[in-house]
């Protein structure tokens, strides 16, 4: 987590137009699905791994990984972005919860600079929430308004705004402001993150799980066939 803020922070320094991708197991889901999503989300300068995609590294081998999720990165960055005078600007959510969000932050956070706020239900050609954003010139600049409408966004707008870090947080914005309840960390340390939002939102959800849960562990278990017979054919040559 600490590397990942050092990272944000050279990022902020080098002034030039990068985005984070969050990779959970419904992202990589929806990369094979659909490749636009696949190219939008190779093109992030850094990506930060879900607690099952690290569980599912170390399984194949790769276990270098650590856990950093989205929210989790945005909480941690928020003590650092007050120290540094960092400035930040909030686009999505519903009408309100930003706003909502904005208002919890600053009990925390009162030195917080937030330049602006927006929510997230944009018309398609509305310019509006573009234009102010290449006006206040925000050093990070967090997308909530869901996968994987928030990584097309970004990808659209990270050149021409000019931000030097554009991070899609998902629904943070919803458990920020307490409307939705924040995971756990021993649940999250469980990668049973999914489980817990399940829980809340069943309806919207279950779906998704349904879908990328075994999907993903489908893909870990192949993975992991092909380098056992890799490594015994490996062996025999
Ligand atoms: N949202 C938005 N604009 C839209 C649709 C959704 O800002 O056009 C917001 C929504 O209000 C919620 C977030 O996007 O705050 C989606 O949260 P979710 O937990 O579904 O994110 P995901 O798990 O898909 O990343």
């Amino acid at each position: 987590m600490e590397q990942t803020v050092a990272r944000m922070e050279a990022f902020i320094r080098e002034g030039v137009p990068k985005y984070i991708s969050v990779i959970n197991a419904n992202k990589l889901w929806l990369m094979e699905k659909d490749p636009r999503v696949g190219q939008v989300v190779r093109g992030a300068s850094l990506f930060v791994p879900e607690k099952a995609i690290v569980m599912g590294l170390h399984a194949v081998g790769l276990g270098t990984a650590h856990h950093v999720g989205g929210i989790m990165l945005l909480k941690a960055f928020l003590p650092r972005a007050e120290e540094r005078g960092y400035r930040l600007y909030f686009l999505g959510a519903k009408p309100g919860v930003v706003e909502e969000m904005i208002f919890v932050l600053r009990q925390s956070y009162p030195k917080l600079q937030i330049v602006g706020s927006r929510h997230g239900y944009l018309l398609p050609d509305d310019g509006a929430a573009t234009k102010e954003i290449m006006q206040l010139r925000p050093d990070v600049l967090f997308v909530a308004m869901g996968t994987p409408r928030q990584e097309f966004w970004i990808a659209e707008h990270v050149r021409h705004l000019g931000v030097p870090v554009c991070m899609g947080v998902g629904g943070s914005f919803d458990v920020l402001a307490g409307i939705k309840k924040d995971t756990p960390n021993w649940i999250r340390a469980l990668a049973m993150e999914w489980f817990y939002r399940l829980v809340q939102d069943p309806k919207n959800l279950w779906r998704r799980y349904l879908t990328t849960i075994p999907w993903f562990l489908r893909k870990v278990i192949h993975a992991r066939t092909e380098k056992l017979f890799h490594g015994l054919r490996y062996g025999r040559d």
